[in-house]
């Protein structure tokens, strides 16, 4: 990719590069300064906040990067826009029944995130979705009086009678029948309380869908009954005079899919299965949809898997006008339509941001003016490479370098050639490599056996964060987040990097990034000044990330704020979590961290026995030692001064 000159670039050259305008789905922009800004639309207009601005006011709290941040109007912004945009699509349709959207919670968990789905979701009767007992018992605690409910997964005995106790409660708490091996506990425990259950069906559609989760639909999809299975089960409530409970027919055709044509199939499959078990007389109310509403983190609109080819109101109209057309043709009343969008809720409203500790580059150090008499022929034929790289040809002079620097290496390890020898023609490779780069720059037409090359330069830049913590996606599924500095955007990003977490395994790091023009292996950055924040942020990552992370190396949740932003452009720190310390991830490891201290510190008084060290050194240690347990578990660049 050519970069600009540097006085030649512009703030809008910035927005162009890193493709904000596509991804950023109006939530971001950079102001003329030069600074990432996320944006908030308001009675007056659009208002900014420089994301920097809101690091400051973190640091100045106590809160050291890396810091995950959570801008509370993005999440509320989301749950309008999906609320409303079925709710145009069903006027717009002329569908008769309503929507009541379910935040499926395994989605993010955290505290934070599920008040303010509660506070903000009220206004749309937004209800909860539990996967888990645990799940259950936070959607208990946050749903109020008629809210709805929908118990999906492995249900034992306790999480059965507490969603029967739950509809006592006047909570509209449905079981989603997954296999038919659940009934029976259900039946049993319901009769034993004397509380009739609200029950669900979750039904397998055979219309696949792609992307990265095609295996949730289809017959060998893991959850929910075959149509054999769903026939017997209707049978049995009906015998067991419990038809009246069955309101709902619940479907999940995956996550994130990326085609529309694929959830009309789909929509139009479970719809059919809809009308006919209502003309047999089952008193279907509700049609659960599930998750799949895409988050296009790429902005390319396209069937790539991670990106989507419709809009959210194409979204809306799909399932309402499917549904209605299919439902008319034998005159079945139109159920309330749920839909379980959970990154679509949660997905934009998080940006992890974290500093650069350094940076390794690629690059020739102290080049001789000219070689010793002695040196090998082949140290002395990649010299003359080097004098001459301006006029070689490209793929030529790089082949031969590339072997000169391979067979170097080989009578390296046969002791052929010494350390010296070795690192002067390595240097010598790097040269030609950045020359011919360099020309590669200006060509327009990069020759397929030099795609690689900008690639094996590019620097690493080292981020103070980890891979494995806080975006497990991108290691685990190949997840695409946008990545970009959050400042200096009014500067051209002359540098090509990937970029390295902290952690010491070679999959903690980040090497595929999006920009405007697509996918790329290296992002453009900016030269890296030692002593100078450079602060990167990636976004679009509230969906899966926070309780999906572990603890590679120990690293631990990084420290957490939420703000809120006003109509007058300025903001509140609303919530503030403090990240893991060393002593909390040691005590997940079942390490008592004052037995922890006792041994240090037998250990340190017998060295003073010893003569090691004496008293005050003794007492120095024990106190950094201390100190250290309470620290975070990231780099602290306070450590430095
Ligand atoms: N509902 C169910 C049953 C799920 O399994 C999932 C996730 O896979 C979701 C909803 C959320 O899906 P999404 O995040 O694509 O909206």
């Amino acid at each position: 990719m050519n970069i600009k000159s540097l006085k030649d670039w512009s703030v809008q050259d910035s927005v162009d590069l890193y493709g904000i305008e596509q991804w950023g789905a109006g939530n971001f922009a950079i102001s003329e300064d030069g600074k990432a800004t996320v944006s908030i639309p308001s009675s007056q207009g659009d208002i900014h906040v420089a994301l920097p601005e809101i690091v400051k006011a973190a640091q100045e709290r106590g809160h050291a990067l890396p810091l995950l941040l959570r801008i509370e109007n993005l999440l509320d912004s989301r749950i309008k826009l999906i609320n409303e945009s079925f709710r145009e699509a069903i006027q717009e349709t002329g569908y008769q029944g309503h929507y009541n959207g379910v935040y499926p919670i395994k989605v993010n968990q955290q505290k934070a995130v599920i008040e303010e789905i509660k506070r903000y979701g009220k206004n749309y009767s937004l209800g909860l979705e539990a996967g888990s007992k645990a799940e259950l018992m936070i959607c208990l605690a946050n749903l109020d009086e008629g809210g709805l409910l929908i118990c999906n997964g492995y249900k034992d005995r306790e999480f059965i009678d507490l969603g029967l106790w739950a509809v006592k409660l006047g909570y509209r708490c449905f079981f989603v029948v997954e296999s038919p091996s659940e009934l029976p506990l259900i039946f049993e425990r319901s009769q034993a309380l004397g509380i009739k259950p609200f029950i669900g069906l979750r039904i397998k559609v055979s219309a696949k869908v792609g992307g990265l989760w095609t295996e949730t639909s289809g017959d060998r999809s893991s959850f929910g009954l075959s149509t054999a299975q769903l026939t017997a089960t209707v049978d049995e409530l009906r015998r067991e005079g419990m038809l009246d409970c069955l309101q709902l027919l619940h479907c999940h055709l995956g996550s994130q899919i990326p085609d529309i044509r694929e959830i009309r199939a789909g929509v139009r499959e479970a719809s059919r299965f809809y009308t006919d078990l209502a003309t047999e007389g089952v008193p279907l109310h509700y049609l659960d949809l599930g998750g799949g509403l895409a988050v296009d983190y790429i902005g390319n609109q396209s069937t790539h898997s991670h990106s989507r080819n419709y809009q959210l109101s194409e979204y809306c109209r799909c399932l309402t006008s499917t549904i209605k057309e299919t439902l008319d043709q034998k005159k079945i009343p139109h159920p309330i339509i749920i839909t379980e969008s959970g990154r679509a809720t949660v997905a934009h409203t998080s940006i992890l941001l974290f500093d650069i500790l350094d940076v390794m580059r690629y690059e020739p150090q102290n080049l001789p003016e000219c070689l010793p008499e002695s040196s090998h022929p082949l140290v002395v034929r990649q010299y003359q490479i080097h004098c001459e790289a301006k006029q070689v040809d490209l793929v030529e002079g790089y082949n031969e370098a590339l072997s000169h620097r391979d067979q170097i290496r080989h009578l390296f390890r046969d002791g052929k050639i010494n350390l010296r020898e070795r690192a002067t023609a390595e240097n010598l490779f790097l040269a030609i490599a950045q020359e011919l780069r360099e020309r590669l720059d200006q060509s327009r037409q990069l020759p397929p056996e030099l795609l690689e090359l900008q690639q094996s330069l590019a620097d690493i830049y080292y981020g103070n964060f980890s891979v494995f913590q806080s975006l497990p996606d991108t290691w685990a599924i190949g997840q695409i987040f946008p990545v970009m500095p959050i400042h200096r955007l009014q500067e051209a990003p002359t540098r090509q990097a990937s970029i390295s977490d902290l952690t010491c395994d070679c999959d903690g790091k980040l090497d595929h990034f999006i920009l405007a023009d697509g996918e790329h292996p290296t992002l453009p950055l900016h030269p890296f000044k030692p002593g100078e924040e450079y602060i990167l942020g990636v976004f679009l990552m509230g969906a899966y990330q926070e309780t999906m992370g572990d603890l590679h190396n120990l690293f631990g949740d990084t420290n957490v704020i939420s703000v809120r932003i006003n109509e007058d452009s300025s903001f509140d720190v609303t919530r503030e979590q403090s990240g893991d310390t060393i002593s909390e991830v040691l005590a997940i490891l079942e390490y008592n961290p004052s037995t922890f201290q006792d041994n240090f510190r037998s250990k340190i008084e017998k060295a003073v026995k010893l003569g090691k060290i004496n008293v005050a050194e003794r007492q120095m240690l024990l106190s950094r030692f201390n100190h250290c347990l309470n620290d975070h578990t990231y780099f602290n660049t306070n450590n430095l001064n």
